[in-house]
């Protein structure tokens, strides 16, 4: 069984360029145990797709729920049920959803202050950073965001994104903030940037100027600038679009605000309406990514 995914997933990724990021160690892969409330040592690393930089350390375990000092039965249900809804969102009914997990550590919050997607199909949630993102929202929309973007890993490796391939992480991590923006507006109902501000808040926070680092995750700015162009692009008003549509018309503009430049062409696969709003935001994009704007100026976007 294993070995038949890993042989699909390397035929999916002959015509790509940039799975070099998310290889797995099969031989890490934890067995899990289903009678256990707490499973097995997380390990299998994959460094390059976190949504921070740490490991899981050796005695911390895997758990279906949460402990009472990370959070409630009702987030636990929460996370669950937007595992589902998010992975439904992008890819239907027909596909299942990532093994989820949480990571549990004691008290030790900053040990499992991260969350990993894994290309065998699961995604490992550190209490820690649980615990720290509820209480910055209470209503969990930036733990949401945080499975959103792992979740965007999960679409890298089945669809064999990001199509853009660079010397660090940075297209694999600021294309998941770009499908975590486009999920809070067009799945998860957020219509107004105002009402996302906590979650690309935290996105901001957690960037790094590792810029020649491989697990680079993008500076603060960009982080933030490729949460704001995902959300762009989930204008209703727009046709809803698949991971690799999703891929094109991200890197399309985003490969613009990076250098400072404007794209006025229309390519054919992106639609006029997509084009001409998105082309009235590319100056608010790049100033959004050279760290121009104010914090008051971009809490105020519309
Ligand atoms: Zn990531």
């Amino acid at each position: 069984m294993k070995q038949i995914k890993k042989s699909a997933f390397i035929l999916s990724a002959v015509a790509l360029v940039t799975i070099y990021s998310c290889t797995k160690d099969e031989n890490e892969v934890p067995v899990e145990n289903l009678d256990a409330k707490t499973i097995e040592q997380p390990h299998g690393l994959e460094k390059e797709c976190m949504y921070v930089d740490a490991y899981w350390p050796s005695s911390a375990v895997l758990s279906t729920t949460l402990s009472a000092g990370a959070g409630t039965s009702s987030d636990v249900t929460l996370m669950n049920n937007q595992n589902t809804a998010i992975k439904t969102f992008w890819r239907g009914t027909s596909v299942a959803a990532p093994l989820f997990r949480f990571v549990y550590n004691g008290t030790n919050w900053n040990s499992t202050y991260n969350a990993i997607s894994y290309s065998t199909g699961r995604i490992y949630y550190g209490e820690g950073i649980f615990r720290d993102a509820k209480a910055k929202d209470a209503s969990n929309l930036i733990n949401v965001m945080i499975l959103a973007h792992e979740y965007g890993h999960q679409l890298q490796y089945a669809f064999g994104l990001p199509s853009v391939s660079e010397s660090t992480a940075r297209p694999n991590e600021l294309e998941a903030d770009g499908m975590a923006g486009y999920y809070l507006r067009r799945g998860y109902g957020k219509s107004t940037f105002a009402s996302i501000a906590t979650g690309y808040e935290f996105a901001y926070a957690i960037g790094d100027y590792q810029t020649t680092s491989s697990g680079h995750h993008g500076t603060p700015p960009q982080r933030r600038s490729a949460v704001r162009l995902g959300f762009l692009l989930a204008d209703p008003a727009n046709a809803k679009l698949t991971a690799s549509q999703f891929d094109y018309n991200f890197f399309y503009y985003y490969s613009g605000v990076l250098a400072g430049t404007y794209r006025l062409a229309k390519p054919a696969n992106i639609s006029k309406e997509t084009h001409a709003y998105i082309m009235l935001h590319m100056e608010e994009l790049r100033r959004i990514q050279s760290g121009e704007m104010s914090d008051e100026e971009y809490f105020n976007l519309q």
